[in-house]
């Protein structure tokens, strides 16, 4: 096993890998930064490290600093969680020249699946199905474009080759918007992401977002964890996610599931992953792998009883994946809250001091959070502050209890979108299950 893992990260899932590598006797060194100082996880790794001031360009991102500090503790690994560096390739190529090994993918497969182009690509070749789309990046020609708009049909999507987060792609209803779309998204993508790689794909109108966990090591052993499902969203973002994706038929569920494990080996995956579809009329298509620990892990960690993370570990460390696909059983169900500190209605991140913070408990329910009493909110980072997770025998035990333990959480002295979940789990077509993307914008909250 790995001795020593740096944790470069913060928040809920420092919190998160500081416990898996508790658990697995691996020593821990938390880096933070000069706003984190305090944050529990910081005082219960085994060391931690200033890198560098709040700004996260200053302290997470700034790869010699993260290097540094992994070379002052002499530590084993580098664990970068997700968002940050996580899926950076140069940055886990730096980790591994640097003598550490790198907890996810081998960095030319980070960078393979970084560019949603090469991904499509390399999925595709794979045998699993893609959008319809421009099946490259669009030229310089707008002509090029016009002819790729007319075969796709609108509506369809202008998508920067290096998004992610939600940003960096635009619809586009008819070809007289598709010149102007593709210039300004490429100019977009230049600013954000120092790439103006764009490609065109057919806009779905109505789909969900369903993917599948996988894990995968480096001796030809891949299994999938199943499926969840992440339509609830806003602004392309996910708000609650579920897993098993309800109301689909097991023969379907089991040929994608397949077709990732076969993209897998096929690829040479090795770590934990997420092939990202769209579902729509009974098809997958696939969007993008993602490939480090997600955010919404806990949802099959609850229906499958595996932890992810250190299955992520294990297979870091040279080990094989220690079970075989017909030990996995989907059993039950469990939903996931993602609690931000924001305005329910504005959205507008709202820092701050909680001044009083109750934690719900009860059968079933899994809290992921690094915030406590008096705790403060730093502005400078993504607003995600805890993770509320209910399990139940079946969907309905798994909403039930999660409306239960949102009622009974509270979180003062700073606003969170908690109304915003309640609203979401009171509604008829979400308890029905099987939404849309468009859900929230549907029942019209989440526009602000
Ligand atoms: P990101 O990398 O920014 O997360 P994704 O490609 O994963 O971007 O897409 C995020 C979300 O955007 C999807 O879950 C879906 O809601 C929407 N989306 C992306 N591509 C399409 C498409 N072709 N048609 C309709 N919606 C799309």
């Amino acid at each position: 096993m790995l001795e020593k893992v740096v944790i470069a990260n913060r928040g809920e899932i420092a919190l998160r890998i500081l416990r898996a590598c508790r658990e697995l006797g691996i020593k821990t060194v938390a880096l933070h930064s000069e706003a984190d100082r305090d944050a529990k996880y910081v005082k219960l790794a085994d060391e931690s490290v200033c890198i560098g001031p709040a700004q996260a360009t200053e302290s997470y991102l700034n790869v010699p600093a993260v290097i540094a500090a992994a070379e002052i503790t002499d530590a084993t690994a580098v664990h970068p969680g997700y968002g940050f560096l996580a899926e950076n390739a140069d940055f886990a190529e730096r980790v591994e020249q640097s003598g550490f090994v790198f907890v996810g993918p081998r960095a030319e497969t980070i960078r393979l699946m970084g560019d949603k182009i090469s991904a499509i690509d390399a999925i595709s070749a794979a045998g699993v199905p893609c959008v319809p789309g421009s099946g490259g990046a669009l030229g310089n020609d707008p002509v090029q474009w016009l002819e790729l708009g007319a075969t796709i049909g609108y509506p369809v999507m202008v998508k920067a080759a290096a998004g992610g987060g939600g940003k960096g792609m635009r619809i586009v209803n008819s070809e007289v918007d598709l010149v102007n779309a593709v210039s300004l998204t490429r100019a977009e993508a230049m600013a954000a992401f120092a790439n103006d790689s764009v490609y065109m794909e057919k806009f779905l109108e109505h789909p969900r977002h369903i993917e599948v966990q996988v894990a995968s090591d480096e001796f030809g052993n891949a299994i999938h964890l199943g499926d969840r499902d992440c339509s609830v969203q806003r602004r392309h973002q996910k708000v609650i996610e579920e897993a098993p994706a309800p109301g689909i038929a097991a023969a379907a569920r089991e040929r994608i599931s397949q077709l990732c494990v076969e993209a897998c080996l096929r690829i040479r995956y090795r770590g934990v992953g997420t092939f990202e579809f769209l579902y729509e009329q009974g098809e997958f298509y696939f969007i993008e792998m993602n490939t480090r620990i997600q955010v919404e892990h806990p949802v099959s960690e609850m229906v499958t009883g595996v932890d992810i993370v250190k299955l992520q570990l294990m297979i870091a460390a040279g080990e094989a994946v220690p079970f075989a696909q017909s030990d996995i059983e989907i059993a039950g169900h469990a939903v996931e809250c993602r609690i931000n500190a924001e305005d329910p209605e504005t959205f507008l991140p709202s820092p701050g001091q909680i001044v009083r913070y109750h934690q719900p408990g009860g059968p079933g329910i899994r809290v992921d959070s690094h915030i406590y009493n008096n705790y403060t909110v730093p502005p400078y980072y993504d607003s995600l502050i805890a993770k509320v997770v209910a399990y139940g025998v079946n969907r309905a035990e798994a909403i039930a209890r999660m409306r239960g333990a949102l009622q009974e959480m509270v979180i003062d002295g700073i606003q969170t979108n908690i109304p915003l979940h309640q609203t979401v789990l009171a509604n008829k077509a979400f308890v029905d299950g099987g939404i849309s993307v468009d859900f929230l914008n549907d029942i019209g909250v989440g526009t602000g």
